[in-house]
C-alpha cells in the first residue's frame, strides 16, 4: 500500500465511521416513521410488574388500545421539524427525569382556566363543561377565572387572511404574571385565533411546562351550537369533543407529558384539524401511567367521573370507551 493510499484511508475511515454512526439517526428522523411495535411500546412503559395487581390492569395492553396509525403525507410525524423531533418519543422513565416536572402538592394542586375574551365568558354552559370535564381527567380542583382577572400587559397580535390572531408567548407571559400561589397551571382559553411565531401559519394552543402556563384556542373548531340560531341550543358534539381534546392535550403537557408516538392517544401531536379528530380522547397505558406519577388519582374513580360527563353530554363514543374499560378492569 502507498503512503498515497495510507492517507486516503486514513481520511475516508473517520468519515465512513462518522457516517455509519449518524445514518440510523438521520434515517429515524428523515426516513419514512414506523410505529413502535409491541416489545418498544412495553419499553416506553417501563416495568410494571412490581406494580399492585389492580395498576398493572391499568397499563396492560388489550383491545382498547390502538397502536399509532402509519402517517401520511402531511401528518405530524411525517410533516415539520417539530413532529421529526417527536420521532424519539418519551418514555416513562424519560418523563419520571424530565428537567420541566413540578410537583402537584396539597398546597399547589389547582387548575386554573383563565377565560380570556369577555365575549367566551357569556358561554356559561360551555365553560361548566369545560370544568367538569377537566376535573374529571385530571381529578384535581378546577377554578375558572374571568376575563376581569387576566393580566392587562399588551398582546402581540396580526391579521391573517381578514382575521385577528394573538400571540401565544405574549399571553402565557401575561399568565405568568397572575399565576395564583396554589395554582398548578393555568391555562388561557380565547376564541381568538392563535400563532406562535412570526413563521407559522396558526396553532390550536401551545404549553410551557417549566412556567406551568399554557393557552388554547376555539377559533378553529367550527359551529359552537347544534342550531346557531339558538342561544339555548344544545353544545354540538364535535365541537365539544374538539374543545375536551385540546385542553386535555395541552393540560397534559403542563405535567411534561411529551407528544406520544406509542399509541392512538390524546397526547399524540397534529398536523392539522383533520388527525387532530382522528385521535381519541383517552391517553395510552404509557400517558396514564405518567400522568398517574404525576398526580397519583384513583383510576377507577377517573373513569367514573369521566363516564358520568360523556354520557351527561353526549359523547357516546368515549362513554362506550370508557364503560368498555371499566367492565374490563372489574373483571380482573
Ligand atoms: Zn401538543
Ligand atoms: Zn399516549
Amino acid at each position: 500500500m502507498t503512503r498515497k493510499n495510507k492517507a486516503r484511508i486514513c481520511i475516508y475511515l473517520p468519515l465512513l465511521v462518522l457516517l455509519l454512526c449518524i445514518s440510523p439517526r438521520l434515517i429515524a428522523v428523515y426516513g419514512p416513521f414506523t410505529p413502535p411495535d409491541f416489545e418498544k411500546r412495553q419499553q416506553a412503559l417501563d416495568d410494571i410488574s412490581k406494580l399492585s395487581p389492580e395498576l398493572q390492569a391499568l397499563y396492560q395492553e388489550s383491545p382498547s388500545f390502538s397502536p399509532l396509525p402509519v402517517p401520511e403525507k402531511g401528518d405530524w410525524l411525517e410533516g415539520g421539524a417539530a413532529g421529526r423531533a417527536d420521532r424519539y418519543g418519551q418514555t416513562v422513565p424519560q418523563f419520571v427525569n424530565s428537567w420541566s416536572r413540578h410537583a402537584v402538592t396539597a398546597d399547589r394542586r389547582i387548575i386554573y382556566i383563565q377565560l380570556w375574551d369577555k365575549e367566551l365568558a357569556k358561554h356559561t354552559s360551555l365553560i361548566d363543561h369545560i370544568q367538569t370535564f377537566t376535573e374529571a381527567f385530571f381529578q384535581l380542583p378546577v377554578v375558572v377565572l374571568y376575563p376581569e382577572k387576566k393580566s392587562t400587559l399588551d398582546i402581540t397580535s396580526r391579521t391573517t387572511e381578514g382575521h385577528r390572531q394573538l400571540l401565544t408567548g405574549d399571553i402565557m407571559n401575561a399568565l405568568m404574571q397572575t399565576l395564583p400561589q396554589d395554582a398548578y397551571c393555568a391555562i388561557a382559553l380565547t376564541r381568538t385565533d392563535l400563532y406562535p411565531k412570526d413563521s407559522w401559519a396558526f396553532v390550536f394552543g401551545e404549553a410551557r411546562p417549566a412556567d406551568r402556563v399554557g393557552v388554547f384556542s376555539l377559533a378553529r373548531y367550527g359551529q359552537m351550537r347544534s342550531d346557531p340560531k339558538y342561544k339555548n341550543s344544545p353544545l354540538k358534539p364535535l365541537f365539544l369533543q374538539r374543545t375536551m381534546k385540546v385542553i386535555s392535550h395541552e393540560a397534559g403537557h403542563l405535567f411534561s407529558l411529551n407528544h406520544c408516538i406509542y399509541y392512538h392517544c390524546d397526547m399524540n401531536g397534529s398536523g392539522g384539524l383533520e388527525e387532530a379528530d382522528k385521535a381519541p380522547l383517552h391517553l395510552c397505558p404509557v400517558c396514564l401511567r405518567k400522568l398517574h406519577l404525576a398526580i397519583g388519582f384513583d383510576p377507577i374513580k377517573r373513569y367514573e367521573d369521566l363516564l358520568a360527563f360523556y354520557k351527561s353530554c353526549g359523547l357516546k363514543d368515549e362513554a362506550d370507551w370508557v364503560t368498555e374499560r371499566l367492565s374490563h378492569l372489574r373483571s380482573q
